[in-house]
């Protein structure tokens, strides 16, 4: 059983994409990519991918928070992401680290849908 860093991924698409103001800046990502040199069965695959990655404004850095394929069952649920125009996206159980209350904003507004 290959574990994530074992296998190599090339990357094919964004699904969805919503940042999100928490206590700091957060992004989520959804996002396709095929597994390489996998045996047959994953072979040729596209897995989805849930990605969280924080901004830190005081020295612009971004650090990736969270990356990890989606389980077919995954929903965890996010405010920042469905409260704010992307309802679709989707998030593991756990993990990350915005999203996880109602009292967090997206780009333009804050909204309040706890
Ligand atoms: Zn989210």
């Amino acid at each position: 059983h290959a574990s994530f860093q074992d296998l190599a991924y090339e990357f094919k698409d964004i699904m969805c994409c919503q940042s999100i103001r928490d206590s700091r800046f957060y992004n989520h990502i959804n996002f396709t990519a095929k597994v390489k040199g996998a045996d047959d069965l994953n072979c040729c695959t596209d897995k989805l991918f849930f990605a969280e990655v924080m901004y830190n404004q005081s020295s612009s850095e971004l650090f990736v928070i969270c990356l990890c394929v989606l389980d077919p069952t995954a929903n965890g649920y996010c405010y920042g992401c469905h409260c704010n125009g992307s309802p679709d996206m989707k998030h593991p159980s756990s993990g990350y680290i915005a999203g996880h209350t109602s009292n967090v904003s997206g780009r333009s507004s804050k909204i309040n849908c706890g």
